[in-house]
């Protein structure tokens, strides 16, 4: 059906502001402007959708509007930021699930003419259903209802078998078009069971990568499936959304130094292969002494990590950091690319308690200055600060580039205990000589630190 110039014109603005908002993400400061501005696009792109002549089932799809909208808004306002991957990866999967849907529909009508459109409708669906299942378990393991990795003897033999039987499945769909129903629903439920699969073994630390690459992979799905509906901004904003998890995955994959092909097809061994034995002791400081530290330095520079952000100390680190500056004391924060759980965990925090971006520092730009600070302090970081990842081959973090805050003069370490990162391996900087543990909740202790600094003057 050729679809009336203002439904075009209309799903066209809609793409156009995708990427407008899109462009907006790329700056912490224009990022909230750029979702409200895509928000804007989904809207118009929806609203046109409903004016295709001769729309049957409208009250289905205001209902399913209605459901999914107040299932998000609900949702949306009550998620904590901790809990923000699951919920990624969950409405990632409903778009990947939608994507295989609207597949499925497609088949069953026997709409899909043509050997291109069948193999592009038979490619995103395959996609679709895998981001689905996928993103599912991804949610399940991340939100704790699933505590283990599964794997199966033989695992990456399966994986390997049912992605054969499904492109299989999948080839005979488009050479038989239309396809019978056994072979439609055959198809499904290999794609589907393949997407459990392949995602139930890998352990919760990788799970983001692989949100991330079910977000690329949902983007392609649904990009395809915009084609077979001859719906641009469908096509546009699956292309969009591909290429920038693609980038995403990538990135995070070499943050965390780990092909993704490692990721996905072997396990990570966590605590149990913990690396060298680490000589030294660790020395505690008292907040009095950090505070003290910190005042009468020229240069710190500050590491948050995941415990700032479950402590939510990132409004007391800010009152602590302008009473530090007002005092004289030049502060930076550095901030390696997989600190916290999510990419961009402590950017959006420090955003949200009103750091200025100008004093917000990604690894390659500050790393050549730690040598050159008085003091690191390292608020609820652990991994990304460990210098065995340098130097001790057998450990799992092995080749991941770190912060470099063993190279400053002093270090303060501020955690609860000695608890080790979310990799399960000790940290040799908290041994190092000019390291010292202040140990305490990351909020309650920048507290403490703020009443001496202040009774400093
Ligand atoms: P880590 O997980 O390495 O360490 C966090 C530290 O915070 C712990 O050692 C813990 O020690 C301490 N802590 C926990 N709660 C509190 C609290 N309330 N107050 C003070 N301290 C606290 O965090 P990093 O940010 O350094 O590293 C992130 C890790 O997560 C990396 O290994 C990374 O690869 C991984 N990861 C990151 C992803 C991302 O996208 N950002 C995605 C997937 C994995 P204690 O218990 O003693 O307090």
């Amino acid at each position: 059906m050729t679809m009336p110039l203002y439904v075009q014109g209309a799903w066209f603005a809609g793409a156009l502001l995708f990427i407008f908002g899109l462009k907006g993400m790329s700056s912490p400061a224009s990022a909230r402007r750029g979702i409200v501005i895509a928000g804007y696009g989904m809207l118009i792109a929806i609203a046109a959708t409903f004016l295709i002549p001769g729309l049957q089932n409208l009250g289905l799809m205001a209902l399913a509007l209605i459901i999914g909208g107040a299932a998000a808004w609900i949702s949306g306002q009550k998620v904590k930021m901790t809990d923000m991957p699951q919920m990624v990866a969950i409405y990632n999967g409903m778009g990947g699930g939608a994507a295989a849907a609207i597949a499925a529909v497609e088949f069953a009508k026997g709409d899909a003419h043509g050997v291109a459109t069948t193999v592009l409708a038979v490619v995103g669906a395959l996609i679709g259903a895998v981001s689905f299942t996928g993103s599912c378990v991804a949610w399940a393991k991340l939100q704790g209802v699933l505590k283990k990795a599964y794997r199966l003897p033989a695992q990456n033999a399966v994986n390997v078998i049912l992605a054969l039987v499904s492109i299989g499945l999948g080839a005979a769909m488009v050479v038989l078009a239309p396809a019978r129903p056994e072979l439609i629903y055959g198809f499904f439920i290999v794609a589907l069971v393949l997407g459990l699969i392949v995602t139930l073994p890998i352990g919760g630390a990788d799970m983001p990568v692989v949100i991330s690459l079910f977000n690329a992979f949902t983007g392609l799905a649904v990009g395809f499936e915009g084609y077979v509906l001859g719906n641009p901004a469908l096509i546009i904003a699956g292309i969009v959304v591909g290429a920038a998890g693609t980038l995403l995955t990538q990135l995070m994959a070499k943050a965390m130094n780990r092909p993704i092909s490692n990721i996905l097809f072997t396990p990570m061994t966590g605590g149990a292969a913990s690396g060298e034995a680490i000589s030294g002791t660790m020395k505690e400081v008292g907040a009095i002494d950090a505070a003290a530290m910190m005042r009468y330095a020229s240069k710190v520079i500050i590491i948050p990590g995941y415990g700032m952000a479950v402590a939510h100390a990132q409004h007391k680190v800010w009152e602590m950091t302008s009473i530090l500056e007002e005092a004289g004391v030049e502060v930076k924060f550095a901030i390696h690319p997989v600190a916290g759980r999510m990419p961009g965990h402590m950017n959006v925090l420090l955003a949200e308690a009103g750091v200025p971006y100008d004093k917000i520092f990604d690894l390659e730009e500050i790393n050549g200055e730690f040598a050159q600070a008085d003091v690191a302090l390292v608020i609820g970081a652990n991994d990304v600060v460990n210098p065995t990842a340098r130097t001790d081959k057998s450990s799992p973090i092995y080749g991941m580039p770190i912060l470099n805050a063993d190279m400053a003069q002093s270090v303060i370490v501020i955690k609860r205990g000695k608890g080790t990162g979310y990799s399960g391996v000790e940290n040799a900087l908290f041994y190092t000589d000019n390291c010292r543990m202040l140990y305490g909740d990351a909020q309650p202790m920048a507290g403490e630190i703020i009443q001496h600094l202040k009774a400093m003057g």
